[in-house]
C-alpha cells in the first residue's frame, strides 16, 4: 500500500556511471517496500534532496491534500526524474541522472554514495498510445533517454520504433533491449547545452506517420515546443497520436528571474485549463501556449 503522504525516504544502495554523462542509482530502504509504481513506461517522481549540512530532507505533513513543511527553512529541492527500472521484488529503484554543470541534482547525484537519502514522490506517467499503434517515434535527449528505455523494454514484438536521442558524447550511447524492431538514431553533440539541438530536423526527416503512429518526445522545453507546433500544426495530428513533453529549460536561471515576479497570476491561470476539464496533452499545450503568449 502506498505511503499516506506520498513521500518516501529512500537510501542509496548503489551509484555507478552507465556511460560518461549518465549516472545510475539505485534506491532501496525500508519505506520503498511500500512504492506504488503507475505502471507507465515513462513514470516520473519528484526527488527532494537534503539541504547542505543536512542527513535527509525534511518530510513533508499533508495539510488539505498538499505538502507543507514544519521548518520552512528547510523545505527540500525538488527535481522530476524518471523511474528507469522498478524492481518489485527488491522494492528497489533506479534512476539514471544526466550530469552537467550546476544544479542541485546532478551536483547530488556526482557524489552521491550507499547510504544518502533523499526523498521521493508517488508516480505518475503520459506514455499513453492508442491500442492500435504499431510504429512508435521515440525522440529525446539525454533526460529522456531513461524513460525511452523502459517504453523499450516493455514494447512488445510485432511493432517498429524508431528512436532519435541526443547525447553528449558518442560514448554515452547505451544498448537497450527491446521485443520490438527497433533503428536507433544517436545525434552525439547535439542540443544538451553543448550544441544546437538537431532532434527537430531529425523527426521532420522521417517519413510521413501512418495512422498507426504514436509519437513520444521528451527533451529541452524550447526544443519540445517547437516540435510540438510540427506534430500539430503542420503534420495535422492530434493531442492522442502524441506526448510531447518540456524536460529541462536551457538557462532556467533566466526563466525563473522573469517568472517568478507573474507566479502567482500564471498559476492561477494554469488552475482555469485544469478546471475546463482538459487534460493529458490537451492540457500540456494549452500551458506551453499560455507560457508562449506570457513571453517564455
Ligand atoms: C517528467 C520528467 C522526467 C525527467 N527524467 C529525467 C531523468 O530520468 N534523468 C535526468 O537526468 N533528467 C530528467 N529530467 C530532467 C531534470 O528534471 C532536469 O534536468 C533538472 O533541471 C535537473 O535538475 P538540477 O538540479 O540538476 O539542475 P537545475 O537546478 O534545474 O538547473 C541548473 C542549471 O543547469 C541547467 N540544466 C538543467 N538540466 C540540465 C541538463 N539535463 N543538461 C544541461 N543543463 C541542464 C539549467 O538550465 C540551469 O542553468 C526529467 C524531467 C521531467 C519533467
Amino acid at each position: 500500500m502506498a505511503r499516506h503522504d506520498n513521500f518516501y525516504l529512500a537510501e542509496v544502495v548503489s551509484a555507478h556511471r552507465i556511460t560518461p554523462n549518465m549516472i545510475r542509482i539505485r534506491f532501496g530502504g525500508p519505506e520503498l517496500a511500500e512504492f506504488e509504481t503507475s505502471g507507465y513506461p515513462d513514470e516520473r517522481l519528484g526527488v527532494y534532496f537534503p539541504n547542505p549540512g543536512r542527513p535527509a530532507p525534511q518530510r513533508p505533513t499533508i495539510e488539505n491534500g498538499a505538502w507543507t513543511f514544519d521548518d520552512p527553512d528547510d523545505e527540500p529541492e525538488g527535481r522530476s526524474y524518471t523511474v528507469r527500472k522498478y524492481h518489485r521484488d527488491r522494492g528497489e529503484l533506479d534512476i539514471d541522472f544526466v550530469v552537467h554543470e550546476g544544479g542541485v541534482a546532478s551536483s547530488w547525484a556526482l557524489e552521491a554514495e550507499p547510504g544518502a537519502i533523499v526523498g521521493l514522490s508517488s508516480a505518475d506517467g503520459w506514455f499513453t498510445p492508442p491500442a492500435t499503434t504499431r510504429n512508435y517515434v521515440l525522440a529525446a535527449d539525454a533526460t529522456g533517454l531513461p524513460g525511452a528505455g523502459r517504453i523499450l523494454e516493455e514494447l512488445p514484438s510485432g511493432v517498429t520504433a524508431t528512436v532519435i536521442t541526443e547525447i553528449i558524447d558518442p560514448a554515452d550511447v547505451q544498448t537497450i533491449s527491446s521485443s520490438a524492431s527497433v533503428d536507433y538514431r544517436w545525434l552525439p553533440g547535439s542540443g544538451m547545452g553543448h550544441g544546437p539541438s538537431h532532434l527537430e530536423h531529425a523527426i521532420r526527416a522521417l517519413p510521413a506517420p501512418g495512422s498507426d503512429t504514436y509519437y513520444w518526445v521528451a527533451a529541452e522545453a524550447a526544443a519540445t515546443r517547437s516540435i510540438r507546433k510540427y506534430l500539430r500544426k503542420e503534420l495535422g495530428l492530434s493531442a492522442k497520436d502524441m506526448c510531447v513533453i518540456g524536460y529541462w529549460r536551457a538557462n532556467k536561471e533566466d526563466f525563473l528571474r522573469r517568472y517568478e515576479p507573474v507566479q502567482a497570476s500564471m498559476l492561477q491561470r494554469y488552475g482555469q485549463l485544469v478546471d475546463s476539464g482538459i487534460e493529458g496533452q490537451e492540457l500540456i499545450d494549452a500551458w506551453d501556449a499560455e507560457l508562449e503568449r506570457a513571453g517564455f
